[in-house]
């Protein structure tokens, strides 16, 4: 794979970052992740427009213009022949040349890292046809999910834990409801109502969240933006998540207890396919 460090373009085994980097000490950094279909990016602008929330709530720079992350998100399209799958990019606060609590001064360089995926067929994976399993989890993580931060020590655990009661995925709860996913947003449909978490600090703003309402109510489907207890998931018609990687994904089990038949729900599979079809048709 041919890997983007800081400027410099090269093959995987050759790129370095220093040990002292933050995002490697700290976990200084935030990250976003943009799918490829077709070889073309979806929702680019999206993502752009979140990572520069997410800098500017780190009190970061933006270390390349929008014309600069469009083209070394091309390039690394390009020179690895992706035709499905994702580009990650990684910016942190670069290396102190020292440990230290202290933010190193402003005019320390940003590391910038950026790699792609391949996933060839990602729109048409088995799983969208037979749905997840979720379970839930306590959510203990710090206050501020909006920023989309490399610190994914818990979503880890929680996904280890979720695998190891025989499920896909967690739905993390504080105080009595449902925040999220481990790495996607949470719906549940009640007598066609679509009804997801309100955006604060709680939850991380999903640029596939944005897009899948927008669709949502363009088809006059009801929305309530709220949040939920895991009872009330658990007696919902349909459930369903979203992320940049996996699109909309048909949720079948909360707990150990099917949803409406078991199998997976109609409102998720029309928006899976709206949203597919609609960004494959905006991609750049
Ligand atoms: N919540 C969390 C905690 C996530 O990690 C993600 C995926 N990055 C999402 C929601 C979905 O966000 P997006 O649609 O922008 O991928």
């Amino acid at each position: 794979r041919t890997v983007y460090v800081n400027g410099e373009y090269l093959p995987e085994d050759e790129a370095k970052v220093s040990i002292f980097d933050r995002g490697f000490l700290m976990a200084d950094g935030v990250y976003e992740v943009t799918s490829v279909l077709d070889g073309k990016l979806i929702d680019f602008g999206g993502h752009l427009a979140r990572l520069n929330r997410s800098l500017t709530a780190l009190g970061m720079p933006d270390p390349l213009s929008e014309a600069e992350w469009l083209d070394v998100h091309r390039q690394l399209v390009d020179k690895n022949g992706i035709t499905d799958g994702m580009v990650y990019l990684q910016v942190t606060r670069g290396n102190p040349g020292d440990r230290d609590f202290v933010y190193p001064p402003a005019d320390t360089p940003q590391t910038v890292v950026l790699f792609t995926q391949s996933k060839p067929g990602m729109a048409d994976i088995p799983q969208a046809r037979t749905g997840l399993k979720v379970v839930t989890i306590d959510d203990i993580r710090w206050g501020r999910r909006d920023i989309k931060t490399v610190q994914l020590l818990y979503p880890s655990m929680a996904k280890m834990e979720a695998k190891a009661r025989g499920a896909d995925d967690a739905w993390l709860v504080q105080d009595g409801k449902v925040t999220e996913g481990t790495s996607n947003n949470a719906y549940i449909v009640k007598d066609g109502k679509i009804i997801t978490r309100d955006l604060s600090h709680d939850i991380l703003h999903g640029i596939t969240r944005a897009a899948v309402l927008r669709f949502a109510r363009e088809a006059q489907m009801q929305v309530e933006e709220r949040s939920f207890t895991p009872d009330e998931a658990r007696e919902a018609d349909e459930a369903f998540v979203t992320s940049a990687s996996t699109f909309v994904m048909p949720v079948v089990e909360i707990d150990g207890v099917p949803l409406g038949d078991g199998r997976p729900g109609r409102v998720a599979a029309r928006l899976r396919e709206v949203y597919l079809d609609e960004m494959r048709k905006a991609a750049v």
